[in-house]
């Protein structure tokens, strides 16, 4: 089934300085449901990024003068156009990415609440003053914009992983250029319509869509004009980037790949945990940063929790996103289904038992069953690598310190889950897990208000929340003198 796509968000190439570029390179946009084009696409180059770079660069003072006031009348402008075109920019996500509409649908409503967050927060981007060592002076510190900002974003959320960078960029009076994954760029140039729509100056918002990343990427991360580089991708890609960065001493911010312990303590309520873990589990087919990738299970209550899971995961439904009542939609790619067939393989030679699912799912090439596997071990690699697809692999523990010692026991340090009813283990077990962001008896940790990001090699810096601003501006002191 091939959706019809609404021709007024449909483009055909990148958005620089309020132009759309367009050539005869062009490269395929492909539904992950079916294999089939959906579209085609100008692809940009160094000479397009570049010319982004120039266009963001020309229009920084005339935004970041702009009164905080009225930059926040128009990303609330652009917020309401994402709400009043929720229902075709769903569809777009859906069709490129393949996840369920009803989580397209919410991830542009979610995408579209850090506009409306900094919206509110562009007008409060205040400064201080401090208590000065002597009476003839003030100290007094005021943020600034930090400039251009050059982000590059992957497939998994291909509105809400960029907007969530723009809406605070250009809150600060920072200007933007993009690179969508390759996979999902129709979502990104979307959001250009809206942003014209909406008023913002040309320059002001970039998308640059092309195929050839690092070449991109080279451009984005080492032109003197830049001052700031947000990337969200891998854990891998995100090193070289933040190297590239280092040369020009660029700031950075780095959200990286997870790898997301689901403790589930014998004080549980088993059946919270359980829809819990669904949420935190099967979201967007398991292909989310803060997907549970490591299921804890307490002894006591490994046959209960485990019955019920299975009971759960029977339930969902495997099919097009576009079909009412999908449950799990596509993997993004072949290879993507490809590790995962390799993960769950290699963890029952090992001796991992699977209690449901374990192959491709007949749904077409890119589907995969939910799955559930036993009797799994740390050392294994499904324990040791972002699975990123819907594959549940369940370990045991005895006691609270062997849990929170399988769930530190990871180079990565994005989101942690635990259930527990007791409020002591609840302060403990919180406090001694090494992760960026910890749900507790709570499977959905992603909102507008909170600091999302990671510790350890799952990067630094924290979008949304009222830290949000914190990493597009400089703080800058101007000491006052003379006064006495
Ligand atoms: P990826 O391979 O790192 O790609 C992410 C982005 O980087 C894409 O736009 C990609 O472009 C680009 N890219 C790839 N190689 C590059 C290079 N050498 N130079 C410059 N850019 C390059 O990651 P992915 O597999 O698409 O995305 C999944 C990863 O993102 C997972 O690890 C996931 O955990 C992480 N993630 C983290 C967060 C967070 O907030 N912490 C959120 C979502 C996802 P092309 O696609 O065009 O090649």
């Amino acid at each position: 089934m091939q959706p019809t796509l609404s021709n007024y968000l449909l483009r055909n190439g990148s958005y620089i300085g309020g132009n759309w570029h367009n050539s005869d390179n062009f490269f395929a946009v492909i539904n992950p449901a079916d294999g089939q084009q959906l579209h085609q696409v100008a692809n940009a180059g160094v000479e397009q990024a570049t010319d982004a770079i120039a266009a963001a660069s020309d229009a920084f003072t005339r935004w970041s003068t702009q009164p905080a006031a009225k930059r926040s009348e128009i990303l609330y402008a652009w917020y309401q156009l994402l709400i009043s075109h929720t229902k075709d920019l769903a569809l777009l996500l859906t069709a490129e990415q393949g996840k369920p509409l009803a989580e397209a649908e919410t991830e542009i409503q979610y995408g579209a609440s850090y506009l409306q967050w900094f919206a509110e927060q562009a007008k409060r981007m205040d400064g201080d003053t401090i208590p000065a060592p002597s009476a003839d002076k003030r100290i007094i510190v005021q943020r600034q914009a930090v400039g251009v900002v050059a982000a590059i974003t992957p497939w998994n959320f291909p509105n809400a992983m960029m907007m969530r960078k723009a809406a605070a960029a250009l809150a600060a009076g920072c200007t933007f250029v993009v690179k969508p994954a390759q996979l999902t760029p129709l979502s990104a140039l979307a959001m250009a319509v809206l942003a014209e729509e909406a008023g913002i100056p040309k320059g002001v918002f970039n998308v640059v869509v092309g195929t050839d990343a690092k070449a991109l990427g080279t451009v984005l991360t080492s032109d003197p004009r830049v001052a700031k580089f947000s990337f969200t991708g891998s854990t891998a890609v995100g090193k070289v980037l933040a190297a590239q960065c280092a040369q020009d001493v660029k700031r950075v911010t780095m959200e990286l790949g997870g790898n997301a312990p689901f403790i589930v303590f014998d004080d549980a309520d088993l059946d919270a945990a359980v829809q819990g873990l669904l949420v935190a589990k099967f979201r967007n087919a398991g292909q989310t940063c803060v997907c549970a990738n490591r299921v804890l299970v307490h002894q006591a209550v490994y046959s209960r929790f485990t019955e019920k899971l299975i009971t759960a995961v029977q339930q969902l439904q495997v099919g097009s996103g576009l079909v009412a009542g999908s449950d799990l939609g596509p993997l993004i790619s072949k290879e993507a289904l490809d590790k995962v067939e390799t993960l769950v393989q290699e963890a029952v030679e090992q001796g991992a038992k699977v209690e449901l699912g374990g192959q491709r799912h007949s749904a077409g090439a890119q589907f995969y069953q939910p799955t559930i596997l036993s009797q799994v071990t740390a050392d294994m690699q499904i324990s040791q690598q972002e699975i990123f697809g819907p594959v549940i692999a369940l370990q045991t523990f005895t006691d609270e310190a062997q849990a929170i010692a399988l769930a530190n026991d990871t180079k990565y340090g994005l989101a942690a889950y635990f259930y527990s009813r007791d409020v002591g283990r609840v302060f403990r077990v919180s406090q001694a897990l090494q992760f960026g962001m910890v749900g507790i008896n709570d499977g959905a940790i992603s909102n507008a208000a909170a600091p999302f990001g990671g510790i350890k090699q799952s990067g630094y810096g924290r979008e949304g929340s009222k830290y949000g601003l914190d990493d597009y501006t400089d703080i800058k002191y101007l000491c006052l003198g003379g006064l006495a």
